[in-house]
């Protein structure tokens, strides 16, 4: 076991902000069994955990982590037919981005839209991951999970996982409190992709050719076009892209009830460009992105090398900054977004010790 465990790891290496200082221990596990023996060593040493996937939603400190990071690396993969449905069951530790590749490939319809979103598929039910329209929990029948208070595994259906915008148990109430290691999908054979997004409908109906293709080249079709959307935006982790050394969006967007988007409205003359606003079933969904813009900020607005992504104003950078110069670029933005409107924005990325 010892033999996986690493000493004074640069956290900064395994996130995509690569931000933190060094955990005093880090490990990746390739089985329950290995994750079993890591967590056992853990509660010996008195030292907390952390579990990471690809490091694309979590903020170390500039402290470091006085404990064990551990990275979830089960790769099982397996998927069985039946009828027009297909049941995937995903170890947590496999590539989001390559389960979405293969099953668009296979013509398997229901989460093509969630085309390069980075991390592992184990982190994808914690902020219920969503992109373009579609969200893991449209298409997720269950998980397991491993219950670190009694290191038994359980099993916890979609209603179980409490998901909802950008959110779950795990985030919640059962943080930290549970390992996933494996997702279960139901995706579709034969359906045509699931378009609901402006963008992206625009895409295709400039493409002639798009109502002549077969399914599975629809499928296709959506990932190379969201793909392209997404890296316009660097919304694609890409070691060439200074703009994606980041978390992706750094703040959910606000949902407001009847009470408080009506004041927000009622200020809206002000403004010539108004926001894109959505009408969900919990009320009235701002984009943090017009927030942010109409609140002072701009597209590459740096302070201290923390700055505003050059190509979309919800996304953090670190452009040589530390993590508590980061936090302090987004607790400005908080307190002019509140300032300007009363609303108040959440961050998205889990930080640890905050
Ligand atoms: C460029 C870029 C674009 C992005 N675009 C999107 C987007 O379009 N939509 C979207 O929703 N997100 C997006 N994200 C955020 C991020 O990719 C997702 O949240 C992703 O699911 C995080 O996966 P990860 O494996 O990297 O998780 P990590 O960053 O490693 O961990 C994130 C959280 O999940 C927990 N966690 C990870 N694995 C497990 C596990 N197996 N069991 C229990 N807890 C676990 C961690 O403890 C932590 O709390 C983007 C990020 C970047 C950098």
């Amino acid at each position: 076991m010892i033999n996986i465990l690493k000493s004074e790891v640069r956290l900064s290496d395994i996130t995509t902000i690569k931000l933190g200082g060094t955990a005093k221990y880090f490990a990746q596990f390739n089985n329950i069994f290995e994750l079993k023996e890591l967590l056992l060593f853990a509660k010996n040493e008195k030292l907390p955990a952390q579990i990471t996937g690809g490091g694309s939603n979590i903020i170390f400190p500039d402290e470091g982590y006085k404990g064990i990071v551990l990275r979830n690396h089960i790769k099982e993969f397996s998927y069985e037919v039946f009828g027009e449905d297909v049941i995937l069951k995903v170890g947590a530790g496999n590539n989001w981005d390559e389960v979405v590749k293969f099953c668009v490939n296979e013509g398997f319809q229901g989460i093509e839209c969630l085309s390069g979103i980075p991390g592992s598929t184990g982190a994808t039910p914690i902020q219920n991951v969503g992109a373009y329209g579609q969200e893991v929990s449209d298409v997720i029948l269950g998980i397991e999970a491993y219950r670190i208070e009694d290191n038994s595994l359980v099993t916890f259906n979609n209603h179980e996982c409490g998901f909802g915008y950008r959110t779950s148990i795990f985030k919640r109430e059962q943080k930290n409190k549970y390992i996933v290691t494996e997702v279960i999908f139901k995706l579709h054979l034969n359906r045509e992709p699931n378009v609901r997004y402006k963008d992206l409908a625009d895409e295709i109906q400039k493409d002639n050719n798009y109502n002549n293709l077969s399914n599975t080249d629809k499928l296709k079709f959506v990932r190379e076009k969201i793909l392209e959307i997404r890296r316009r935006k660097s919304m694609v982790v890409d070691s060439n892209d200074a703009n994606t050394v980041s978390c992706g969006s750094f703040f959910l967007n606000p949902v407001l009830n009847e009470e408080e988007y009506k004041i927000f409205e009622e200020n809206l003359f002000h403004f010539p460009l108004k926001p894109k606003i959505f009408k969900t079933e919990n009320g009235y969904k701002i984009p943090a992105a017009w927030l942010i813009e109409n609140s002072g900020f701009y597209k590459g607005y740096n302070k201290n090398g923390a700055a505003i992504s050059d190509k979309h104003s919800l996304a953090l950078v670190n452009r040589g900054c530390t993590t508590g110069q980061l936090l302090e670029l987004a607790n400005e933005i908080e307190s002019k977004v509140k300032q300007f409107f009363g609303i108040q924005l959440y961050k998205e990325p889990v930080i640890i010790n905050y």
